[in-house]
């Protein structure tokens, strides 16, 4: 469920950025579908169609040092993935769960995230919506990314990504909350940013050590080996190399 709360925790905002902020007074926005420029007005309905179907939430130090200081970081790791995109770009995700399977196709226990290609699961609920008492599980603790949706900052303008959203045009937003709801997005932009640059090279570094230390455990074992094991261990590498009938 996304709706911006006076009482929540509010992102930091650079002061020059907010000096910008209070000269501009309204915001036009740009949207997706590249209709004529609207004074963008929101109030959160709470139908929570963008729990239901947003697909992957993308996940920021800004969620990860919250969730530390809140002592919550072991609640969201079974959640949390890293995912590849189409376009090379790495984005730290919370997984989104595959529907349960239909009526007879599955008797046994599955890992609920296990087989299924993340493409598929672009389109499905969050894993931390419940959808039949529908809440979000996490709320105060919920990422940047739902405190700011359907506004999206790109370091430029601001666009609704979901023109569709029920909350959007919804009377009764004020001057104050547009600011917030602007400064949440700018937020989220400069957090996506900063987590877009260090994950490549933290993932390098985590997949490079993980080897180093494969590597030496496995030197380790062979060290210990006995010389009977280890030739049985070179015949098995040597049929390995073999050429296989075809
Ligand atoms: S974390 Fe909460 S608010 Fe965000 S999409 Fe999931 S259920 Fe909705």
């Amino acid at each position: 469920m996304v709706e911006n709360n006076k009482n929540d925790e509010k992102p930091e905002v650079k002061e020059e950025d907010q000096k910008k902020e209070e000269e501009q007074e309204e915001v036009e926005i740009k949207t997706d579908a590249e209709e004529p420029k609207a004074k963008f007005t929101f109030r959160c309905t709470r139908t929570d169609k963008c729990c239901l179907s947003r697909g992957p939430i993308p996940i920021t130090f800004w969620d990860l040092e919250l969730w530390a200081k809140n002592g919550v970081v072991a609640n969201f790791l079974p959640y949390l993935d890293v995912y590849n995109k189409p376009n090379g770009g790495i984005d730290l995700i919370l997984k989104p769960l595959p529907p349960p399977p239909k009526e007879g196709d599955e008797e046994k226990p599955r890992d609920p995230f296990g087989g299924i290609p993340i493409e598929e699961l672009l389109d499905v609920k969050c894993p931390l919506y419940n959808k039949e008492n529908k809440e979000c599980l996490v709320y105060d603790n919920r990422p940047l990314s739902c405190r700011t949706y359907p506004l999206e900052f790109d370091g430029k303008n601001y666009t609704v990504v979901d023109v569709d959203c029920p909350g959007v045009g919804e009377e009764g937003m004020t001057k104050e909350d547009l600011k917030d709801m602007r400064n949440t997005a700018k937020q989220m932009f400069y957090e996506l940013t900063r987590m877009r640059i260090a994950l490549p090279v933290l993932t390098q570094l985590i997949s490079q050590k993980v080897m180093m230390d494969l590597m030496k455990q496995n030197m380790e074992a062979m060290s210990k080996m006995s010389d009977e094991d280890r030739s049985q261990l070179d015949e098995i590498l040597k049929k390995g190399q073999e050429p296989q009938p075809e």
